[in-house]
């Protein structure tokens, strides 16, 4: 991950970091090639070009091209933009409400929704001791409650039974309903995908997330999709509202622009990344060690 992205942006920067006198035109060069590396890396468009206009203002100021290591001062400044732009720290789930906390799952098929909703059920489980209970609101694809239930037992966490016809408002009142009179801590609901957004989709999870009112609303998002994840989750940010993003996929060779761009158009912060396909390869998402792994 990031591995071109930094490659790019080490080279610019080591040759800035070892110059002494700087002129803005020196600088100018210098971010021509970070705006490249950008967009190469699959950046979006008008992230990248705030991202340079930011970036620019900051380090043609005197101060910095006067002063006694002004590349260093530059490279400074980018990395202290790219941690901004990712966020400044890393988000937590936030499940500090009257139990249970209600985790809502949303995606396209395949993004690794399902998975994911495994990976986070067993990390509450097992490192937080929460009492979790999985629900599956996917009564088109006949296999997808099955898949869930499958997860459950791998990993020793109850799924909802399923009751045939029922339709998902339906379930996930049912969901939480169970949580509360069994005392489960967290009911986690792994919402139907489609190949692509459709209204008959969004209606579904608008209807969900009102009857259950979730704590957290997390996008799960393939990295290797690039500009079109980051399309959908805008999409997905403008009509239900997302509390936070789980960008999966992290383990393959993506270039790490959609991880920038969602966070700067969606505003939301990236809590999760999905590193592999087995259920205990999930990690928190630090956007300070993503920035510097950037810079190299
Ligand atoms: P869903 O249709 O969104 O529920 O997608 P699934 O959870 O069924 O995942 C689709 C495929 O992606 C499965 O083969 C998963 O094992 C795989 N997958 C999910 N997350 C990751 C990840 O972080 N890394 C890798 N390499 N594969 C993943």
């Amino acid at each position: 991950m990031f591995d071109s992205l930094q490659d790019r942006l080490g080279s610019v920067f080591d040759k800035l970091k070892r110059r002494g006198a700087l002129s803005e035109a020196d600088v100018t060069a210098a971010l021509r090639e970070v705006r490249v590396a950008l967009l190469e890396a699959d950046v979006a468009l008008p992230v990248v070009k705030d991202f340079i206009e930011k970036v620019k203002i900051d380090a043609v100021g005197q101060d910095v091209l006067k002063s006694v290591t002004p590349g260093q001062m530059v490279v400074k400044i980018v990395n202290d933009h790219l941690s901004e732009m990712l966020g400044a720290d890393h988000v937590a789930l936030n499940l500090q409400v009257t139990p249970p906390a209600v985790i809502m799952m949303v995606g396209l098929q395949g993004s690794g929704k399902t998975t994911s909703t495994a990976k986070i059920s067993k990390r509450l489980n097992e490192k937080e001791r929460k009492k979790v209970l999985m629900a599956s609101l996917d009564v088109r694809r006949p296999a997808a409650q099955e898949q869930l239930a499958v997860l459950g037992a791998q990993i020793g966490v109850r799924t909802l039974n399923v009751v045939p016809g029922e339709q998902p408002v339906a379930i996930a009142k049912r969901a939480v309903q169970t949580g509360a009179l069994e005392g489960f801590d967290v009911v986690m609901l792994d919402t139907a995908g489609r190949l692509a957004i459709d209204e008959e989709l969004m209606a579904e999870v608008v209807s969900v997330r009102d009857a259950t009112k979730p704590a957290e609303t997390l996008l799960v998002a393939d990295a290797m999709t690039g500009q079109d994840a980051v399309n959908v989750a805008d999409t997905f940010n403008q009509k239900i509202g997302l509390s936070g993003i789980v960008m999966t996929r992290m383990d393959g060779d993506a270039r790490g622009g959609a991880a920038l761009s969602m966070r700067a158009v969606t505003g939301c912060p990236i809590k999760l990344i999905g590193v592999g396909e087995k259920l205990e390869e999930l990690e928190d998402f630090h956007p300070s060690r993503v920035a510097s792994r950037i810079l190299g």
